[in-house]
């Protein structure tokens, strides 16, 4: 009797130990710019093209989301609803043209830093006006470039030599080690990488051994069954791509060594296509090739720089405290419908790629299709810091659905809207509503007023609307009452100023408003 107490007692110590609260969870914010779910290989994409071995580490540590939608497929858009937990047309940063970003707002990181955090961000920022919440930043300005970075610190000009993706790394860890360590801490990591010029790291020229990497099989979408949006963008690999998206140019910021490196990897493959001069779609393949070639390689150096982070709070004994979030501004076409770029409600550039490990709350391995979306992180991250989200946040926290515990009247369907227009890509302004099976589109705000609906059951690719046929009669009435109910929900405006769409903005100040005009700049071609 003794002994069976003695255990017991023993058993109810071990339980209370193990459930013992280890104060709030620090969050390791990993981010990226335009990395497509299609390069993650924990995403299990049919070309498999890329290993990406500590992005997949978080995933089989925790939670990989299917089904992450984005709010407004583009850059700022997205991170200023990560930060607000607002939809643009609330947070007031509509599109990349002539917004910028009203830094008195609530956001995620001054909440967590009001209930005891310590903040941090470093890298991509894109928002226009200086980063606030934070006790410590550097950032990139603007887009920022690849190479020996200029980069803004707590205000102060600076210039940095190396790779950017290292560079972001090398900060966020020393403000990982020199942090105040009684707090908490927020620390969001943010690369540039793998924006556009796709710009890999010197070492990593040539590491794919002159693969040639398997083709989307709507690479020469003909556009047909479809409206006049989806043909008449300039986003396309045949017609938009510019001689330093194909490498015929060199990034200015190299110096003389780099310069060298990059001429070794790059002119004597110029000089082979040359002699082939590829046409038709032959050059179409022969751009496809070396995009992906760039591209992917500067997510192996993102990758690389996910397991330095790992790898440090694993060392520092941090990690089974700490939620590591790895996602991206938005998803993005590795030509898929002939396209680069974002900007759409379809699936490609719809869906962001969100991996979430929670040692002890999230189960290893596994995987949810749940629509969740970045209008959801802050109050999510909130929830899981224990602070309370501010009531007018549009979201709402999947910390149940990473504990397992999906809420029965989770979201079935979603708000999306897009406004840019035209430059730069002349991507028609679209919202709409999605379902774990549809998609009902609107086209606005150009003259053309449309409607297109997409059965991904029928039509996994979304090559055709089937808008206005009898068999979808039902299907469109739900989803039109759907629609209508997440714009009162939601608040969206009936009508919508045109400078949403960009141009010129009569309430903007500072540089942003004046720097980009929202006209397209007449870009040369690539060869
Ligand atoms: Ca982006």
């Amino acid at each position: 009797m003794k002994s069976v107490l003695l255990s017991l007692g023993l058993a109810v110590v071990s339980a209370a130990s193990a459930a013992a609260p280890k104060g709030p969870p620090n969050i390791v914010f990993i981010f990226s710019d335009d990395h497509a779910y299609q390069a993650i290989s924990a995403y299990g994409d049919e070309r498999r093209l890329l290993a990406t071995p500590n992005i997949d580490r978080i995933a089989k540590g925790g939670m990989r989301f299917d089904r992450c939608l984005v709010t407004n497929s583009i850059c700022g858009p997205s991170r200023a609803t990560i930060l607000t937990g607002k939809y643009s047309h609330l947070n007031g940063f509509m599109n990349n043209s002539n917004s910028l970003f009203d830094g008195s707002q609530v956001t995620l990181p001054k909440v967590l830093r009001q209930s005891g955090y310590q903040t941090a961000l470093v890298g991509k920022w894109h928002l226009g006006s200086d980063p606030t919440g934070f006790d410590f930043w550097q950032i990139l300005p603007g887009q920022g470039v690849y190479y020996n970075p200029p980069m803004i610190r707590q205000g102060e000009r600076i210039q940095v030599k190396g790779y950017v993706t290292d560079i972001i790394t090398d900060v966020s860890l020393d403000w990982l080690k020199n942090r105040d360590k009684s707090k908490p801490f927020l620390l969001m990591s943010q690369h540039k990488a793998p924006h556009r010029e796709w710009a890999p790291a010197l070492r990593h020229l040539g590491s794919d051994g002159d693969r040639v990497y398997a083709e989307p099989p709507t690479l020469f979408d003909d556009y047909a069954n479809r409206g006049i949006a989806v043909r008449d963008q300039d986003m396309s690999i045949e017609k938009t791509m510019t001689p330093k998206d194909v490498k015929f140019e060199a990034p200015p910021q190299l110096d003389p060594e780099q310069r060298k490196v990059w001429d070794a990897y790059y002119e004597p493959r110029n000089a082979k296509f040359r002699a082939a001069n590829p046409q038709g779609k032959d050059l179409v393949r022969w751009r496809y090739q070396r995009y992906m070639h760039d591209y992917l390689m500067t997510v192996r150096a993102v990758d690389e720089s996910v397991g330095r982070v790992l790898d440090y709070l694993e060392k520092e004994g941090l990690a089974d405290n700490t939620i590591v979030v790895y996602s991206s501004d938005q998803g993005f076409f590795l030509g898929e419908h002939g396209w680069f770029d974002k900007r759409w409600i379809f699936e490609e550039s719809l869906r962001m790629p969100l991996l979430v490990r929670w040692p002890g709350v999230t189960k290893p391995g596994s995987a949810t299709a749940d629509l969740v979306s970045n209008v959801d992180f802050a109050q999510t991250l909130l929830d899981a810091a224990g602070a309370r989200a501010p009531a007018d946040m549009q979201g709402r926290s999947f910390v149940p659905i990473l504990r397992g515990q999906r809420p029965a009247d989770w979201r079935s369907a979603f708000y999306y809207q897009y406004f840019e227009y035209p430059a730069p890509h002349r991507v028609r302004p679209h919202y709409g509503v999605v379902t774990d099976r549809y998609k009902l589109v609107r086209y606005y705000g150009t003259g053309e007023d449309y409607w297109e609906l997409y059965d991904r059951q029928q039509d996994t690719l979304e090559m055709r609307s089937v808008y206005g046929q009898p068999a979808y009669a039902e299907a469109t009435r739900q989803l039109e009452a759907d629609l209508a109910r997440l714009r009162r929900e939601l608040k969206v405006p009936d009508v919508i100023p045109p400078h949403w769409l960009g141009g010129r903005n009569p309430n903007a100040k500072g540089p942003d408003n004046a720097k980009n005009p929202g006209k397209a700049k007449a870009k040369a071609k690539a060869p």
